[in-house]
């Protein structure tokens, strides 16, 4: 028998629970698709569980494989879901095959049962938190508006006393943005996390007259507008599409800043001790290593999302009708990941991209971003520059020296977190320098700024 042509292997998020959740969160754009599947019970089956499990398995050609949950809200199925899922698991792995479980929650129906599930099966938890409470609770509100982070803290109670391994996501919009050493301490010291991943809330909005360039509407893209609605009752299909972003969306700048700000506390304290995925990620391009993150990858569609019914959709931002591959009970999943579509679907992400990004100095390390976020036009005219750019080149540009110096320790066999050592030396000849410098001269970090509007503001 011929082997597919597919990867030897690819990430894959299930949604059991499609894309129903206990929670309401205004910003989350998944709730609204349930509207692609009207009168559905958004409850995978048995059958479809065992056949998602076997073909999974199957599909890796290598003796690694990762069930990966997500939603909606997947614990909204219940430990026994999760049971069956592991039974079956142990029915079709192949001899010597490692298998990883991972689950995205919200983490509000975390109770003894299932945190003690989740340790006994050794699963990885990543837990939503958007900050301390009054930055997570600004959008994290459950179906009548109540704010939930202490029912997320509830479930993290039960993690840790069952010393259940768990990440967070924080996902950045306009309520938490401006404040990175807040968040970033918040998750650190009172969350305990050691793995952080910070996603940016990019809801794109059409333009009101889609017959009517947005100039004339008096509108340019990228800006943000209140959001026309604030609960998925009455939110329309959310689909990739549109120039505007609602005000609680990220801007470009904001999220520049923020990771620019976590990073300053990172590099002083936490390398080697915490990690951020978008530093881990910098850190492999910089180094040559392909990254863990698919949005700055070179290419994508190696991480694909399967519906409660069993279709499978190129990734989990395009679960939307033109991006469907097929149904895994009617198609092999193999057959599906290897398709044309999936693969023409993963290259677009670099042959799509706009002469501004191929000329850009940091493109080895953005790669352009999520496509689905390229929805500006470039300062020469040209369509399909990422709404993040700003952020990204001024993240990127700041990391530089840092970065290359941790790919030089990584090259000479030391570890990275001497870094620390550095910056902090670093730091103690810039004060020395402003010191002795005056208050109109450049100032000694080599920003270009005078020492008053520098390293020496405030003094
Ligand atoms: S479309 Fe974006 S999120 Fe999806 S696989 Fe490609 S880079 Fe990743
Ligand atoms: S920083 Fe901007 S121009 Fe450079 S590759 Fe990324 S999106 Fe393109």
């Amino acid at each position: 028998m011929s082997e597919p042509a597919g990867p030897p292997a690819f990430h894959l998020l299930a949604k059991p629970t499609g894309a129903t959740c206990n929670l309401d969160c205004s910003y989350c754009f998944f709730l609204s698709k349930e509207m692609l599947y009207p009168g559905s019970r958004f409850r995978m089956a048995d059958e479809l569980l065992e056949a998602y499990i076997r073909q999974l398995i199957e599909a890796h050609r290598i003796p690694q494989v990762t069930i990966a949950w997500q939603g909606g809200e997947p614990t909204m199925m219940g430990v026994e879901f999760f049971r069956r899922a592991t039974a079956y698991v142990e029915k079709y792995r192949r001899p010597g095959m490692t298998v990883e479980y991972t689950i995205q929650t919200n983490g509000t129906l975390i109770d003894d049962e299932l945190a003690a599930f989740f340790k006994e099966q050794d699963y990885l938890v990543g837990l939503s938190i958007d900050g301390p409470p009054a930055m997570h609770d600004a959008y994290r509100v459950d179906r009548g508006g109540a704010p939930t982070s202490d029912r997320v803290l509830g479930g993290l109670e039960y993690l840790r006393k069952h010393g259940v391994e768990y990440n967070v996501l924080t996902t950045l919009h306009h309520a938490n943005a401006d404040h990175p050493v807040e968040v970033y301490r918040y998750l650190r010291d009172e969350v305990g996390a050691r793995f952080m991943q910070f996603i940016p809330i990019i809801e794109r909005l059409p333009a009101p007259r889609i017959d009517v360039p947005l100039d004339e509407l008096g509108l340019s893209e990228g800006l943000a507008r209140k959001a026309p609605w604030q609960s998925w009752r009455d939110r329309p299909l959310y689909r990739q599409e549109g120039s505007l972003v609602t005000d609680r969306s990220v801007s470009a700048e904001q999220y520049g800043s923020f990771l620019v700000g976590v990073f300053e506390e990172w590099v002083r304290r936490d390398v080697g001790e915490v990690y951020v995925q978008m530093f881990d990620v910098a850190l492999a391009n910089w180094h040559g290593e392909p990254p863990s993150l698919c949005v700055h990858s070179e290419t994508c569609g190696s991480a694909l999302a399967l519906e409660h019914n069993g279709d499978l959709y190129s990734c989990d931002h395009f679960v939307e009708e033109g991006y469907k591959l097929g149904n895994i009970t009617e198609t092999p999943m193999a057959e599906l990941v290897a398709s044309e579509q999936q693969v023409a679907f993963g290259l677009a992400k670099r042959t799509d991209l706009p002469r501004f990004c191929h000329e850009c100095d940091v493109r080895f390390a953005c790669h352009g971003g999520c496509p689905k976020d390229r929805f500006i036009h470039t300062p020469d005219g040209e369509p399909g520059l990422n709404y993040l750019c700003a952020g990204y080149k001024a993240f990127f540009h700041h990391v530089d020296q840092p970065m290359r110096t941790m790919s030089r320790l990584l090259t000479a066999g030391r570890a990275p977190s001497e870094l620390v050592g550095w910056t902090l030396a670093e730091d103690a000849r810039v004060q020395a320098a402003v010191a002795r410098a005056g208050r109109n001269d450049p100032c000694p970090c080599g920003s270009g700024r005078k020492v008053k509007h520098c390293h020496g503001a405030g003094t």
